[in-house]
């Protein structure tokens, strides 16, 4: 053999830019390459000839252990990527844990037991722009969800909520309000006010009647333009309607000015329509919708700032 050969072989072994180890038959250390000295801290003196698990004992009884056993009896190789095995060697670049791939095969050598070699591959690079994606996606999920002006849920996620609650009202036989939630002559405002403060009015209304809901499963959300639903799962008319008083009444103590409102308080009012699906009767999505519409329309017809109640047909 070209005497070059060996010692050519064992500076390639050196050079590569990934973690190589190799161990023989009894999980001794039979060479660890540069790149381990570089992350691992570890000098060749104080692994070569060692034992694989003394020198690495948070390995032990793991799917590294695992996979080394398959390679050096079972001749089998593994790749335990970086999802399922969160970086199980210690092993640093510039103080940070690096994220690993790792593959481990058997190795023939000629008149010996057989040898296997881990390699370890840093994937941090990969795993960062992972999780920059999934952090993206959550951003834009949230999004998706609520309103761009008042940061409440939008129509998108009211029709979500909606067919669950709808589901789940029927499953479990419990009543369902619905509360259209509409500010009273608007136009008027935005006329008079100007369309930025007419923002400005939403936000204000739209946060505090969002706050006005303690559990978890209600749900308030911009239904379009000036109008709000308010999805109150097991919630019968009479709970429904004590609700949409108190939020009739907290627009109204907001004390936003509205000198074209033709509510004697001259502040901006809410009229509310108020549907509730009883248990025994349960109907169609859109026929609660339809029913919290005209219930709405009969608040208005009946002189605003005031809450009307319809059951669905
Ligand atoms: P009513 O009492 O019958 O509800 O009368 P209204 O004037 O409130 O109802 P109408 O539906 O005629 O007008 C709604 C107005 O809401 C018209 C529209 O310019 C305004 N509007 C809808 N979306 C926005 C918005 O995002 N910002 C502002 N400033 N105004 C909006
Ligand atoms: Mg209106
Ligand atoms: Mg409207």
């Amino acid at each position: 053999m070209d005497p070059l050969r060996l010692p050519l072989l064992e500076s390639v072994f050196c050079a590569v830019s990934l973690g190589a180890v190799v161990l023989d038959h009894e999980r001794r250390i039979v060479l660890w390459n540069a790149w381990m000295v570089r992350h691992s801290g570890l000098t060749h003196e104080q692994v070569i000839g060692r034992d694989f698990f003394a020198v690495c004992p948070e390995l032990r009884g793991g799917r590294v252990d695992t996979a080394i056993q398959y390679a050096l009896y079972n001749n089998f190789p593994s790749l335990l990527s970086q999802t399922l095995n969160k970086a199980p060697f210690a092993l640093y670049l510039r103080d940070e844990r690096i994220q690993q791939a790792v593959e481990v095969t058997p190795v023939d050598v000629q008149g010996a037991p057989r040898h296997c070699l881990i390699q370890v591959s840093d994937v941090s690079i990969a795993v960062g722009r992972e999780r920059l994606l999934r952090e993206q996606t959550m951003v834009l999920r949230s999004q998706t969800f609520s309103d761009g002006l008042t940061g409440i849920a939008n129509r998108r996620h009211f029709d979500v909520a909606m067919e669950k609650e709808h589901r789940r009202a029927k499953r479990g036989a419990t009543p369902l309000s619905l509360l259209m939630i509409d500010i009273d002559h608007f136009k008027a405002y935005n006329d008079h006010y100007g369309h930025q403060k007419g923002d400005q009015c939403l936000i204000q209304v739209a946060g505090a009647l969002a706050e006005m809901l303690k559990r978890p499963c209600d749900l308030m959300a911009r239904y379009g333009g000036e109008e709000f639903a308010m999805i109150l799962p097991e919630t019968d008319v009479d709970q429904a309607l004590l609700m949409a008083e108190a939020i009739r009444a907290r627009a109204q103590e907001l004390a936003i000015p509205h000198e074209r409102n033709t509510d004697p308080s001259q502040r901006v009012t809410v009229s509310i329509g108020i549907a509730t699906q009883k248990p025994e009767t349960p109907v169609e999505i859109e026929a609660l919708i339809g029913a919290a519409d005209r219930a709405l329309y009969q608040a208005k017809r009946n002189g605003r700032n005031l809450v009307a109640a319809l059951l669905p047909a």
